[in-house]
C-alpha cells in the first residue's frame, strides 16, 4: 500500500474527529485520494504520506535539513528522553485506559516526541490510542510521514484548526506556541493539556557562550503559568532536569534549531565553538499540565 492510500485511510477510520478548516462542516475521505467537507472544500493526501489542511502557504524558517538534524538529536541523542519518559509516566498513571486514546500534538515539528509517546502507550491502552500531529511546517510535517508511518500527520494552523469541539483527551505542546481557546475547545471535558516550558537553566552552555556580555533578561515563567490557568485547572508541575553529553556534530545541530543563535552569522557561531569547547548540555524545562473542567 502507497503512502498516500495508508495516510487516507487512517483518517477516514478517524474522520469524525475532523472537521473542514473552512466551514466547519462535516469532513469525508473520497476514494483514499481526498479530504472532502459537505460544501465542497477539498483536501487531497499527498503521496508523501500526509495532508495539507492550511487554507493559505506559509514560510517557516526551519528547512527540512534543520528537522532532519533535529530528528537526530532526539531519536539518535536522546536529547529529551528524561522529559518523554515522565510525561509517559504521568500519563500512565492518570488516565484512565477505559476507552481509546485520542493524543493531538500541536506544534509536532518533525514528529518524534508524538511517535515515541504513542509507541509507549500501545502497550498498556490496549483499547487503542490514535496520534494526530499538526505543525504550520510542511518540512516537519514532510519528516514526520516519512519516518512514523503509524500516526496521522497533518499541515495545519492551530488557529483554525481542522477538528471538532471535543475530540481529544490529550494534547501535547511541547515547546511550541500555545492557543488556550483552541485547547479548550479540542479538549474533551475531563481531558489534560501537557504543556513543556523551558526553565531557568535550559541551554544555560550556549546561553552563556553567545550571549555572555549582554544584559540578558532576567527569567520568569509567571505570565506563562498565570495565563494557563486561566484556562485549565492547574493539576500537576514537572520539573525536568538534565545533562546531555554531545558530539560536535550534535552541538551544531542544536546551535542551528535554536531560536536563540538564529540573528548571528555562521562564521561567529563558529568562532564562539572554537572559543568555548561545548561537550555538555543543561536541558532544564517544566511540565503544566491542567485539566479541562466540566463547567469551563
Ligand atoms: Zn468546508
Amino acid at each position: 500500500m502507497n503512502k498516500r492510500i495508508k495516510s487516507a485511510r487512517q483518517v477516514q477510520q478517524h474522520q469524525s474527529l475532523f472537521h473542514c478548516p473552512i466551514c466547519q462542516s462535516f469532513m469525508e475521505v473520497h476514494e483514499s485520494k481526498s479530504f472532502i467537507c459537505q460544501k465542497g472544500h477539498t483536501f487531497d493526501f499527498t503521496k508523501k504520506g500526509y495532508i495539507n489542511l492550511t487554507t493559505r502557504p506559509s514560510k517557516t524558517k526551519y528547512t527540512k535539513e534543520l528537522f532532519e538534524a533535529r530528528r537526530e538529536l532526539m531519536v539518535e541523542q536522546q536529547l529529551f528522553e528524561p522529559l518523554l519518559e515522565k510525561i509517559d509516566a504521568w500519563i500512565q498513571n492518570t488516565v484512565s485506559r477505559q476507552d481509546a486514546l485520542t493524543i493531538l500534538d500541536t506544534g509536532c515539528g518533525e514528529g518524534s516526541h508524538l511517535a515515541r509517546i504513542t509507541e509507549k502507550l500501545h502497550n498498556t491502552f490496549t483499547n487503542g490510542v490514535t496520534g494526530v500531529g499538526i505543525d504550520l511546517s510542511k518540512e516537519g510535517i514532510m519528516t514526520a510521514a516519512k519516518n512514523y508511518p503509524e500516526t496521522i500527520w497533518a499541515v495545519a494552523d492551530l488557529a483554525h484548526s481542522p477538528f471538532r469541539d471535543q475530540s481529544f483527551q490529550l494534547l501535547l505542546n511541547i515547546l511550541s506556541p500555545s492557543n488556550y481557546g483552541e485547547f479548550s475547545r479540542l479538549l474533551k471535558n475531563g481531558g489534560y493539556v501537557l504543556k513543556v516550558v523551558p526553565q531557568q537553566n535550559y541551554l544555560t552552555e550556549l546561553r552563556d557562550a553567545f550571549f555572555k556580555d549582554t544584559d540578558r533578561a532576567s527569567y520568569s515563567n509567571d505570565d506563562t503559568v498565570d495565563l494557563f490557568t486561566r484556562h485549565f485547572q492547574l493539576k500537576d508541575r514537572i520539573r525536568v532536569t538534565y545533562n546531555v553529553d554531545l558530539n560536535p556534530s550534535s552541538m551544531q545541530s542544536l546551535i542551528q534549531m535554536t531560536p536563540l543563535t538564529w540573528s548571528i552569522s555562521e562564521t561567529d557561531i563558529q568562532a564562539v565553538l572554537d572559543k568555548h569547547s561545548l561537550s555538555s548540555i543543561t536541558v532544564d524545562l517544566e511540565i503544566l499540565i491542567g485539566i479541562k473542567g466540566h463547567e469551563k
